[in-house]
């Protein structure tokens, strides 16, 4: 089947990565994913990956400490997911490389924009850690910025959830999902896919962002082929 997508930003929540337990490192999880990008990188596809942190720490949700502080912890954190990811991708075989928004040098590489495309270009996955290397910014955020950077064709949000609702489905059963949405309404409505920046960045730069659930890892095969999953944010 044809690739409806060639150039893809995959964002994965550090949750996403902890599966039942929320916290640290499922390794049966991982081995999941990589082997569905694992697919994608065969049908031709170039995967850049921008992973979170949560599963580990959370800037915004370290109380009284100073917030800088908290957020470089946050950074770290993602790293760690980086780096677990990249050591699944290669175990199926994939050439991976780690570019870091914070120089790291004996683990990673930094990020500068060419290497990264001319890594995708010659079939390399590439995991983006430290976020934007800011505080006070997310992954989501990063995930616009650096998809708008390699003019990726879309940016994937492999979620917990199979879409956007109009209400939180695990609190409410009437909850209805949406097939499409535009940018318009995520931020008129504050619908809580993804961090506002994040969202008014795909907007003014024309990415969209298909939102869909890592339950079946697989699903990241069907979304780069077109197949109608999840909520398609454009
Ligand atoms: N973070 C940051 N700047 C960035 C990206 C992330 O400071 O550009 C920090 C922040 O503390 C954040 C943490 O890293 O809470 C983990 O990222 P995020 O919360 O986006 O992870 P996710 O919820 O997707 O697992």
């Amino acid at each position: 089947m044809a690739l409806l997508y060639r150039r893809v930003l995959l964002k994965l929540s550090g949750e996403a990565l902890a599966g039942e337990k929320k916290m640290g490192i499922d390794h049966e999880i991982v081995v999941n994913i990589c082997k569905s990008i694992k697919k994608c990188v065969d049908l031709g596809a170039e995967i850049a990956i921008v992973v979170g942190g949560g599963n580990f720490w959370r800037g915004r949700q370290s109380g009284d400490m100073d917030r800088t502080r908290a957020d470089h912890m946050g950074m770290l954190a993602t790293v760690i997911n980086a780096l677990a990811l990249a050591d699944g991708l290669e175990a199926q075989g994939l050439d991976v490389r780690v570019q870091t928004a914070i120089a790291m040098q004996a683990i990673a590489e930094p990020y500068i924009r060419a290497r990264a495309v001319r890594h995708l270009e010659k079939g390399r996955v590439l995991v983006f850690g430290c976020g934007t290397g800011n505080p006070f910014f997310s992954t989501d955020t990063t995930s616009s910025l650096r998809a708008a950077e390699i003019e990726a064709d879309i940016i994937f949000k492999a979620t917990m959830v199979d879409g956007v609702y109009d209400k939180d489905p695990h609190k409410f059963p009437d909850a209805v999902k949406y097939d499409t949405l535009t940018f318009s309404d995520v931020l008129g409505r504050q619908l809580g896919v993804m961090d506002m920046t994040a969202a008014s960045m795909c907007r003014d730069n024309g990415i969209p962002v298909l939102v869909f659930s890592l339950q079946s890892p697989d699903n990241i095969v069907d979304a780069i082929e077109g197949k109608q999953i999840g909520t398609l944010i454009q």
